[in-house]
């Protein structure tokens, strides 16, 4: 089984570890340069809207709230500590974003008992509230964790019922773009051609069907909502709060040439995701992980959050960001498995941006820079233009050693016939 663990309201509750007389208060964070909120406790939710510009928000509802900047370097390590705290009650965490991550929950008689001790244990050394869903599938534990934030009775840990006749109910109260990984384009266009509303209708679609007038990935989807599991957490599509590139190396690594290197590339893909997607970042979160198989290697798990001086989805800005970040957290002497790249916090491209306001032209032109690279690498192929250079054969990139020729692509690697 797995676990979705998500801390509530995080930066909120991050705030409120260290200064108490917030409990209860409605409270927003504001992005860099206190632009908009970008996060809200429960009780601001109904007062004002997300995204919201500070200054637009009216005098007398300001009388009652409490705005603060966003603290990233509390909120980066906060986050440390939360996973850190649950890395060891399971057999594996998978951290997906600054406030959630998977966790395997096999070989427990009790599950849902397990996970309300790992939500108390938790709540006890960091102060963090989180709930978590559980079920066979992240797709399924993404909506477990739903139910499980929502409806109180639960205490915070909600269980999907492993039968059809139980999951039925369930999935018919989930519309579609309430699924993870449905955007509201496909969750329109599923409406529109197919007559698909609910998660349980989804989970009913024919396959060839979604796989020919949709997506190779959304059939995936529906796998994982009949309690199949084949997404992986490296090719997740658009998601809409966070973007994560990451990859396991093909060797064990402790060089900072390496990491470097690495982190260059998934700073890049994850920009470029950014771009794809019309959307703005307020801050890089950089991760590396050593293997937890190897016991007889030092354990070292570090993660930190870079915030970005405006939003932004120039390449340049977010790659000196993540370098920055991984130059904080790399340790000499470990060896790692794993390094990746978060976006935080994204938004709408152009919607309020201060940036914008103050440097328009030089703006224009990097937003021209970073299209044309992007179509450049779209005709021309992936990576045809990179920033800063990456070996070909770096001792960390995949391991390709069982590769078979590209007999049909390439002209040295055609079939010998004799
Ligand atoms: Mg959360």
């Amino acid at each position: 089984m797995i676990g979705l663990i998500d801390c509530n309201n995080f930066y909120a509750s991050c705030e409120r570890v260290f200064n108490p007389k917030l409990e209860g208060k409605p409270i927003g964070i504001l992005s860099n340069n206190d632009g908009c909120v970008i996060a809200r406790s429960n009780e601001l939710k109904p007062l004002v809207p997300m995204g919201m510009p500070a200054f637009q928000i009216p005098t007398h509802i300001r009388k009652q709230i409490t705005l603060l900047s966003s603290n990233y370097e509390l909120y980066g390590d906060m986050s440390q500590r939360v996973f850190d705290t649950v890395r060891n009650y399971t057999a594996d965490i998978e951290p997906y974003s600054i406030d959630e991550a998977f966790i395997q929950l096999n070989g427990f008689n009790d599950i849902t008992t397990h996970c309300q001790k790992l939500r108390a244990i938790v709540k006890r050394d960091t102060g963090i509230p989180v709930s978590i869903g559980i079920a066979s599938t992240r797709t399924l534990a993404k909506l477990a964790n739903h139910i499980a934030k929502k409806q109180t009775i639960h205490q915070g840990v909600y269980c999907l019922p492993t039968n059809e006749k139980g999951q039925r109910k369930i999935l018919q109260a989930f519309t579609i773009d309430e699924i993870w990984g449905v955007g509201r384009r496909i969750a329109e266009k599923l409406q529109t051609l197919l007559g698909i509303y609910t998660a349980w209708d989804l989970r009913q679609a024919n396959l060839k069907q979604i796989r020919q007038q949709f997506s190779v990935v959304l059939e995936r989807t529906v796998l994982e909502l009949r309690g199949i599991a084949c997404i992986e957490l490296d090719d997740l599509s658009t998601p809409k709060k966070n973007i994560m590139t990451s990859r396991s190396f093909g060797c064990l690594t402790g060089e900072l040439f390496d990491l470097q290197e690495a982190i260059r590339i998934h700073a890049s893909r994850g920009a470029e995701k950014l771009r794809n997607q019309k959307s703005v970042a307020n801050a890089v979160l950089v991760f590396l992980k050593t293997n937890r198989f190897r016991k007889d290697l030092i354990q070292y798990h570090p993660s930190i959050v870079v915030p970005l001086t405006f939003a932004t989805d120039d390449s340049r800005l977010i790659i000196q960001a993540a370098q920055k970040g991984l130059q904080t957290i790399y340790k000499k002497g470990c060896l790692f498995m794993k390094a990746g790249v978060m976006l935080l916090d994204l938004k709408a491209k152009n919607s309020n941006s201060q940036y914008d306001l103050f440097t328009s032209k030089s703006s224009q032109k990097n937003d021209k820079l970073m299209q044309t690279i992007d179509s450049i690498n779209q005709k021309m192929g992936k990576n045809t233009i990179q920033l800063g250079g990456i070996r070909q054969q770096a001792p960390w990139q995949i391991k390709r050693e069982r590769l078979s020729q590209r007999y049909t692509t390439r002209w040295d690697e055609l079939p010998l016939v004799k």
